[in-house]
């Protein structure tokens, strides 16, 4: 029996910010799976700065989304009907067809998820994507180390606020930047008493007043006037990771770069981008090391869930304007012994 499911399209690619307008939903009626193939039901479909690079028409490491399309990324869900033994029904599975409330998949690129060891969302957030990407940032790319002073920006979000965590426990003293009073309050309760309100206190300022030594390490999540800031504040043969450069992903022209760029080689910086899909062979010793600490509540997360399909525009919009605290997620159906 055909499965309906409402889906979210690209109707029309933004010019600087993106506006509701430029997403569509619609029905669709799903087939029955095929041999080979199964239909999961989603609970959470993740919305990630990343998506809106692919809503440009430009090559990039990921293929831009298609006019009229789905739009596509994370997804945690339970298997409803599988023609696949690996996949029984009843299994709960993480994959990458969200922005829909449910989904036919041919068994690539598929993970399973444990319901009784997390709740399932996290399975997008501090045990997904965005944890494996602050745990590789900090521990592979930063080499963060015991008496280093650390700086991450974007420190209240999904991989910010995982990256702090993260650098505080391998003993580092961590400063971090966000964007509201109630953001701050929280990365304190975090144990990140070095945290503040960029846009009360100008970035450059804080990391003069609170690491008047300097900075190790930069884990940067923003870019622009921020990575400026950074560099400025960076000490001899500190590391900076090129994490993400959130401050510019809405930019209808291309923008100046620091201004100080010199001073990597006066301080002799070192600066490495990465991806975290290419990193996959990282997430078992991720899940090794953060599990178990998510578990014991020393590494702690929120998440910012939206409810709704229809809402996922809003849910998006309002990440990228700084709506969220920890991961945000869009709800499209029911968790494990819900109905
Ligand atoms: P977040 O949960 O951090 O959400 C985005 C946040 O960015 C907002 O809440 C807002 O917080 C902040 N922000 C928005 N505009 C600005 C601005 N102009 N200046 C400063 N902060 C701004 O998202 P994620 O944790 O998912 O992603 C964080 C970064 O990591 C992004 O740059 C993303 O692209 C990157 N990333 C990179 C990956 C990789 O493989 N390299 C993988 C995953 C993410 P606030 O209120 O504090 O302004």
């Amino acid at each position: 029996m055909p499965t309906r499911s409402r889906e979210i399209r690209l109707a029309a690619r933004p010019r600087g910010a993106p506006v509701a307008s430029d997403f569509e939903l619609a029905e669709v009626e799903l087939p029955d799976p095929a041999d080979g193939q199964i239909l999961v039901r989603n609970a959470f479909v993740s919305v990630d700065p990343y998506m809106r690079g692919r809503m440009n028409d430009a090559k990039s490491y990921v293929p831009p989304f298609a006019l009229g399309e789905p739009m596509r990324g994370g997804a945690v869900g339970v298997v409803v009907a599988s023609r696949d033994d690996r996949w029984p029904e009843g299994t709960w599975v993480q994959h990458d067809l969200g922005w829909r409330e449910a989904a036919v998949l041919d068994g690539r690129g598929i993970r399973a998820v444990n319901p009784e060891l997390a709740p399932v969302s996290t399975s997008l957030g501090v045990l997904g994507m965005t944890g494996l990407t602050a745990y590789v940032g900090i521990v592979d790319i930063g080499e963060v180390g015991e008496g280093e002073t650390v700086f991450v920006s974007g420190a209240a979000g999904a991989v910010g606020s995982i990256a702090a965590q993260l650098a505080r426990a391998r003993g580092a003293a961590v400063l971090g930047s966000a964007g509201t009073p109630e953001k701050v309050a929280w990365l304190r309760e975090l144990g990140i008493d070095m945290a503040f309100d960029y846009r009360e206190t100008p970035t450059r300022q804080a990391l003069r007043e609170l690491a008047p030594d300097g900075v190790d390490v930069y884990f940067d999540n923003v870019g622009g006037e921020t990575l400026e800031a950074a560099i400025g504040a960076m000490r001899l043969r500190g590391r900076i990771v090129a994490c993400g450069s959130i401050s510019r992903y809405n930019a209808t022209e291309a923008l100046p770069g620091p201004r100080n760029m010199f001073m990597v080689v006066t301080k002799r910086l070192r600066m490495q981008g990465f991806i975290v899909s290419d990193h996959g062979d990282r997430f078992p010793a991720f899940l090794g090391e953060v599990g178990p600490l998510v578990a014991a509540g020393t590494i702690r997360y929120r998440e910012t869930v939206v409810d709704g399909i229809e809402r996922a525009p809003e849910a998006f919009i309002g990440m990228l304007e700084g709506a969220n605290v920890g991961k945000m997620l869009v709800r499209v159906g029911p968790g494990p012994g819900e109905s």
